[in-house]
């Protein structure tokens, strides 16, 4: 079965009652709502960072780089703030999670296409949206594994309710469609995280998800 077959937003007893906060969000009563937002010094902060993400390269014109995600990890460790986090090294995506929101035929492309090949694949790239902004580079579908399995990870923590927030600064690629790469972006961890979110019932209002 499917990840999105299972997915429903059928909120049960203990996630059932919303209220008003005073800022007018609606906020959910349930198990893992103990601890309010407010004091950001007690938070559990799960941050999820894997080494390997930023040594992906779009193109040597390209705008999109995840080398960024490897200086704002150094930023973060200069100013000591894992140590007020707690650090986890994300798994990759299954395929089969990201076929939860994306169709298998473009997932088959993004996990065969490469650059020594992609004369092969010419022919889909107008189907898939792959070219100028999205470009096939080397190791773009285990970015994409890599980003989307911190995103699930992260979303994974609040469900959990083992953090207050959950930090992946790879993820955020909401661009991508079912079927198509659009904007920088080849899966839709968003989508992802989201259905993650809806398979436990809850929509965080209280907890962030920082992507
Ligand atoms: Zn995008």
């Amino acid at each position: 079965m499917s990840r999105r077959t299972v997915v429903s937003y059928e909120p049960d007893s203990t996630t059932s009652t919303f209220s008003t906060r005073s800022n007018g969000l609606p906020t959910t009563r349930n198990s893992l709502a103990g601890k309010r937002i407010g004091n950001h010094s007690n938070d559990v902060v799960a941050y999820f960072h894997d080494e390997e993400v930023g040594n992906y390269h779009y193109g040597e014109r390209h705008p999109m780089k995840p080398h960024r995600l490897t200086l704002t990890n150094h930023l973060v460790i200069s100013y000591d703030l894992h140590k007020k986090m707690e650090i986890f090294q994300p798994r990759r995506a299954t395929e089969e999670e990201i076929m939860s929101f994306h169709a298998a035929d473009y997932i088959d492309f993004l996990k065969r296409v490469t650059p020594e090949n992609m004369n092969n694949f010419s022919k889909l790239f107008t189907r898939y949206n792959v070219g100028d902004d999205c470009p096939v580079f080397d190791g773009m579908f285990d970015f994409c594994k890599i980003y989307s399995g911190a995103t699930i990870d992260a979303a994974r923590k609040l469900t959990n309710g083992s953090a207050d927030i959950s930090i992946n600064w790879s993820g955020g690629l909401h661009h991508a469609k079912r079927v198509e790469a659009s904007g920088f972006c080849y899966v839709n961890d968003i989508v992802l995280g989201i259905f993650e979110l809806l398979t436990y019932g809850i929509l965080c209002f209280k907890h962030s998800l920082v992507l």
